[in-house]
């Protein structure tokens, strides 16, 4: 079998979806071919790749000439003719965007869609979104802490007593968690928030203090459990009542980060500018949903601007400003994926669809679109 792993082209991406460890691991049985470059943004050299075992290649499309196809990001308008019919895609695919999935079915690639891998025990050393959102929550907090103007500790010093940074963070999925257990260590003083119910004791375990909405009826206890680990649009009143308090706690904080998502939907709004208006001058939000549109009125997406006094950092992609751990782990996700498929005596790929997992990530094969997002 041969594997093509191409350099990634989109702006800002720094990740390279195979490193020298998985490399080695692959190529015993199968043919690997590394673009010159690809791992240039994430400090790993094509020389590393070479005595893991791969071919470099000058060119993306010798990269794509390839069975399988390893990628971070879903291939550009010039990268689609590279793909070969009949070949395996595997990468972050942006299943919820009809376009890029149509662009796909129509070269007669079988896709497999990163970002719908069932959350699943078995599926955990190969959840991307998991790997990657944990370096997003690491990286918004070392942010903030770079872009306030204030320490995060509490510190007596001969000159006075500093007083501890207070942290707020809305959303407590991976991202959410690991914003939270870095704060701590920086020695913040943190709220945050969820609709999630098994949250709580999260938040409470990392040392933080939980900010309870409580359900009023059967309806909103019953949508806040989510769906498959994911989160449910709240109904409007239970919105309404997390608003006001965190409108409450975010005019008492000096950084605010937030995280909160839903699958295939815009960001639910969760500050809103008269919160950003009444908050204290200087301080930071970073809110990592402005991908999905923002949890923050006024955002800007891939941009720090200071509105009322406060720094609103709408900057994309924290994962990949972490290039060298978030490649590492991406890679192993991918590895641990494709050894569902690939026999380990022979390198012969096996597609069974029904594994859960294949058939929850294929989002295309036969020259179809399998499902949409
Ligand atoms: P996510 O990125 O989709 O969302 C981030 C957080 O936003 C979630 O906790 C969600 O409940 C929250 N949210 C949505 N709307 C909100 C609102 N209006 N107000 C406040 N918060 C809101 O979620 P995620 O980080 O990918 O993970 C969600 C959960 O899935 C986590 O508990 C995680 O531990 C779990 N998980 C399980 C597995 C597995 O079992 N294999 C793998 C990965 C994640």
């Amino acid at each position: 079998m041969r594997i093509g792993v191409p350099a990634e082209t989109r702006a800002g991406e720094t990740r390279v979806a195979a490193t020298p460890e998985t490399v080695k691991k692959l190529a015993g049985k199968n043919e690997l071919r590394v673009q010159a470059g690809a791992g240039a943004a994430s400090s790993i050299p094509d020389k590393d790749y070479e005595a893991a075992g791969a071919r470099i290649v000058g060119s993306g499309a010798e990269a794509f000439d390839a069975e399988v196809v390893l990628k971070v990001r879903a291939p550009v308008e010039n990268e689609l003719d590279f793909l070969k019919s009949k070949s395996i895609l595997v990468g972050l695919l942006e299943p919820f965007n009809s376009s890029s999935l149509e662009s796909l079915a129509k070269r007669d690639v079988t896709g497999f869609a990163m970002e719908w891998l069932p959350r699943i025990s078995r599926a955990q050393s190969m959840d991307v979104l998991s790997s990657q959102a944990n370096i997003a929550g690491y990286k918004a907090v070392v942010l903030a802490a770079a872009e306030i103007g204030r320490f995060f500790p509490m510190l007596m010093t001969a000159a006075g007593t500093v007083k501890a940074a207070r942290v707020l963070i809305l959303g407590v999925g991976v991202a959410g968690l690991q914003a939270i257990a870095t704060a701590k260590r920086l020695g913040a003083v943190i709220e945050a928030s969820d609709v999630r119910p098994p949250v709580k004791e999260q938040v409470e375990s990392l040392g933080a203090k939980f900010l309870d909405v409580p359900y009023l009826t059967e309806e909103e206890r019953e949508i806040a459990k989510g769906a498959g680990g994911y989160a449910r649009p709240m109904p409007g009143d239970w919105m309404r009542r997390q608003a006001e308090l965190v409108h409450q706690r975010a005019t008492q904080s000096d950084v605010v980060i937030t995280t909160a998502l839903i699958p295939g939907r815009p960001a639910p709004k969760l500050i809103k500018e008269l919160t950003v208006r009444a908050m204290k001058p200087g301080s930071v939000i970073v809110d990592l949903a402005v991908e999905q549109g923002g949890n923050v009125e006024g955002i800007e997406r891939g941009r720090i601007a200071v509105k009322h006094g406060v720094k609103l950092i709408g900057l994309e992609n924290l994962a990949a400003t972490v290039p060298f751990d978030a490649s590492a782990l991406y890679a192993r996700n991918l590895f641990n994926f494709l050894s569902l498929m690939l026999d380990p005596k022979t390198g012969e790929f096996k597609l069974d669809r029904a594994d859960e997992i294949i058939a929850g990530t294929l989002c295309c094969a036969d020259g179809q679109i399998v499902k949409k997002g």
